[in-house]
């Protein structure tokens, strides 16, 4: 099989998933979009989603994300993991949406690159929903105050949160947990409409909890090379 047919068979693998997930949680299917997460896959396999009518890709390593947004136009670029903020200003001159903002710092170096390179940059504020600050994301008190933060700097627009779902824990409880935190962010600022949530083992509970982007990598791309996660 070649690999474009590799990857149309596994799209529409994930397509089925996620129109089973729509129609189970009473939701139409053009309230949650897929993005693809081609990160450490090549620029090839970004071109050939594409082709195959993709229009949000994800990446978690900012020279790698770099590369591959120059090199192709036409997509949606995602960033969605870990933003250190020395890699801030590059990441806000290609991508479109930040999925992992989460701390006060980050949102003032992401609006400073955002500014220099002329652009407007959505940003998702990542809810921590184990409490380990090791895995990212801001504390569910803390959002009210970044979203402020986000609203008042140049560049950026504030687009909603962004959750993993805790390792070994219910994915349908956390995501309970970040519908509620969703849900008091849009009380204050309701354009604020996005809930990423969900991967490839949790998008059906993801789109039963109201999740708006899935973050899929394996069921699109294939298992990656555990060397590379
Ligand atoms: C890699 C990654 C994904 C893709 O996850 P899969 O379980 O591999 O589908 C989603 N979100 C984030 C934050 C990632 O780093």
């Amino acid at each position: 099989m070649s690999r474009r047919d590799e990857l149309a068979a596994n799209l529409s693998h994930v397509e089925a998933r996620i129109q089973r997930a729509c129609r189970a949680a009473g939701r139409p299917r053009d309230a949650v979009a897929l993005v693809a997460v081609t990160k450490t896959w090549p620029l090839a396999d970004c071109c050939l989603l594409k082709d195959l009518g993709v229009t949000d890709l994800g990446e978690n390593r900012d020279q790698e994300a770099a590369d591959k947004a120059a090199a192709l136009d036409g997509v949606r670029w995602h960033f969605v993991g870990a933003v250190q903020t020395n890699k801030a200003r590059s990441v806000a001159s290609y991508a479109d949406v930040v999925h992992s903002v989460d701390r006060p710092s980050l949102v003032s170096v992401l609006g400073d690159g955002a500014v220099r390179s002329g652009r407007t940059v959505e940003v998702l504020l990542q809810v921590s929903l184990d409490g380990d600050p090791d895995r990212g994301g801001a504390a569910p008190d803390a959002v009210p105050g970044l979203a402020e933060q986000v609203v008042l700097t140049e560049g950026l627009r504030l687009g909603g949160v962004m959750a993993v779902a805790p390792l070994g824990a219910d994915p349908a409880e956390a995501f309970a947990r970040l519908a509620d935190v969703a849900a008091r962010l849009r009380a204050d600022h309701p354009q604020a409409t996005a809930v990423s949530a969900g991967m490839t083992g949790d998008l059906e509970q993801a789109v039963a909890a109201g999740a708006t982007h899935l973050r899929v990598g394996p069921a699109v791309l294939g298992a990656r090379p555990a060397s590379l996660r």
